[in-house]
């Protein structure tokens, strides 16, 4: 038995009469069972014409079983006759339209009714046994692993348009008859579809919990595009919630939608829109089910053995200039474990493409993007570290874990700060020996001025920054050449400060070895920052 209340007699004839459904009658009634809307809608709709059709002979056993205070109640002395001559032969219409309209549709019997007015059949057709069937084996396609998902439904926007029309259709008799005092109080379509479908849902995924909040969330999206120009009217009475954005296919969205019609006056609605709002011959077009699941981080630290390989996908004017990339190195085995549609990566700094990294290597960090897996335990975390790890000797990774969004800004905090370790080939000009060099081991907290190198000056503003070498020491190789050893802030241009970039590096090792010297090769010794944590071999 359907929990509606003497008032909400004039209410539920008014929307019959006008074409609503028997679900969209009962969120005008404010019905807040969900049971009541998962009931079959053919049987709901008797039960509201019985409902009705007992005001009409005058008692109404429903309401005196549950509502003996209603039933107390004189009749609606306020009900026009005429009105209640208009209601008989509507819903008589209503019902033999469905029956043509049942053979157009297939699924259960309870799909033929005519479109209704304010939905536009989202709580008719598209809401039941078999949409939710349906539904389900398009998550079921797309093999994701979840525990929970969550349901959200996107609907055109014009249904607010509806929706504010149905609302000032029974307004009066709401607000006299009710506690009702704002179209906010009146069910949400959004929220009548879930109640229905997420039970279904969850059974034919077997079990699977449908919540509020997940890190899985399954879209649909209905279209009416028979009813798009419903909007349209809303830019000239209100074109301030109108104005083009870059991304939106089109200006009518459903929040700008929703701010005009708080704008908009009664009395101006109702010139430019029917109230209640005109039949339709189509019901709303779902789309495609979409599934995504949240990000999964990644981290872990890298070795780069190469000295022809940049960190990220080198690209100049369209054109490819290596063939591969560190991140890509380690990216496809990643994505390919975790059925990622995509990733940003990031580092703790970067090294340029002829550098080496070694040591423990390069803290880095991950972000998937659409993860169709999202779980690995300890023991695949290590063998997808090893696929990687034999998929090239360009680079080497460790520490490789699953991490939290938050965690992933650990690597970034203090970077300023974090020291990083370099060996340095250098040439020298003029010869040297082993007592010439000596002297470079003493130096220490030595401040740089650099100048924004030339290299980098295309991209970057053109300053001075002040960086430390905290330590240095020279291991000598020939009269020629010399191992430089440095412990830097991290940020340091070491290059710079082994050539001088034409003196715009103060002091540099030029100066100090009073000869021309350059830099032939460099080496990342170590990264010093302390995540991600080391994992054990
Ligand atoms: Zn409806």
């Amino acid at each position: 038995m359907l929990p509606l209340k003497e008032k909400d007699k004039p209410i539920v004839r008014k929307l019959l009469s006008a074409g609503c459904c028997p679900r969209c009658i009962l969120r005008f009634c404010c019905v807040s069972v969900q049971a009541a809307y998962r009931q079959p809608q053919q049987e709901t709709l008797k039960e509201l014409q019985a409902f009705v059709a007992d005001a009409e002979n005058g008692k109404c056993p429903d309401s005196a079983a549950s509502e003996p205070q209603a039933a107390a109640e004189p009749e609606t002395p306020d009900d026009p006759p005429s009105k209640r001559a208009k209601l008989e032969p509507s819903v008589t219409a209503a019902g033999s339209e469905g029956d043509a309209a049942a053979a157009a549709v297939d699924g259960p019997k309870d799909e033929g009714s005519p479109v209704c007015v304010v939905c536009l059949g989202v709580l008719q057709e598209h809401c039941g046994p078999v949409p939710a069937a349906k539904m389900s084996e398009a998550v079921k396609a797309e093999k994701y692993e979840f525990d929970t998902l969550v349901l959200s439904v996107s609907l055109p926007a014009q249904l607010c348009v509806r929706e504010h029309s149905c609302w000032l259709h029974v307004k009066k008799e709401v607000r006299e008859k009710g506690l009702v005092q704002d179209k906010d109080d009146v069910i949400q379509v959004k929220e009548a579809f879930k109640w229905i479908m997420q039970g279904l849902v969850s059974k034919e995924l077997g079990g699977v919990a449908v919540v509020t909040r997940s890190p899985f969330e399954v879209g649909v999206e209905f279209t009416h595009a028979e009813t798009d120009a419903d909007c349209h009217f809303l830019a000239t009475t209100c074109p301030d919630c109108f104005r083009p954005t870059k991304n939106k296919q089109s200006v009518f969205t459903r929040m700008a939608v929703v701010k005009a019609l708080e704008k908009i006056s009664d009395a101006r609605f109702l010139k430019h829109y029917p109230c209640p709002p005109a039949r339709t011959t189509s019901s709303c077009s779902p789309q495609d089910v979409q599934c995504l699941h949240v990000s999964v981080f990644i981290a872990g630290r890298y070795n780069k053995f190469c000295r022809s390989l940049p960190q990220t996908p080198w690209v100049i004017d369209g054109e490819r200039r290596m063939e591969s990339s560190v991140e890509e190195l380690i990216a496809a085995p990643i994505l390919a474990a975790f059925r990622a549609e995509g990733f940003n990566f990031s580092s703790s700094g970067r090294e340029d493409v002829d550098v080496r990294t070694l040591g423990n290597g390069r803290p880095f960090a991950m972000e998937l993007l659409n993860p169709h897996r999202s779980r690995l335990n300890q023991e695949e975390m290590k063998q997808l570290q090893e696929i990687i790890n034999k998929s090239s000797d360009k680079i080497r990774v460790r520490d490789l874990q699953i991490v939290s969004r938050e965690a992933m800004s650990r690597m970034k905090e203090g970077e300023e700060e974090k020291t990083k370790t370099y060996t340095a080939l250098v040439w020298t000009q003029k010869p040297i020996d082993r007592e010439e060099i000596a002297f470079i081991d003493d130096i220490k907290d030595l401040t740089l001025d650099q100048k924004t190198p030339l290299r980098v000056l295309h991209r970057r503003a053109l300053a001075v920054r002040q960086r430390v070498i905290h330590s240095m020491n020279a291991r000598f190789l020939d009269p020629h050449h010399f191992h430089l050893g440095l412990k830097t802030q991290a940020g340091t241009y070491v290059k710079e400060f082994v050539h001088g970039d034409f003196g715009r590096t103060k002091p540099n090792l030029c100066q100090l070895l009073k000869t021309d010297t350059d830099i032939l090769e460099l080496d990342v010794e170590s990264v010093d920052v302390d995540w991600p944590p080391a994992i054990p071999e």
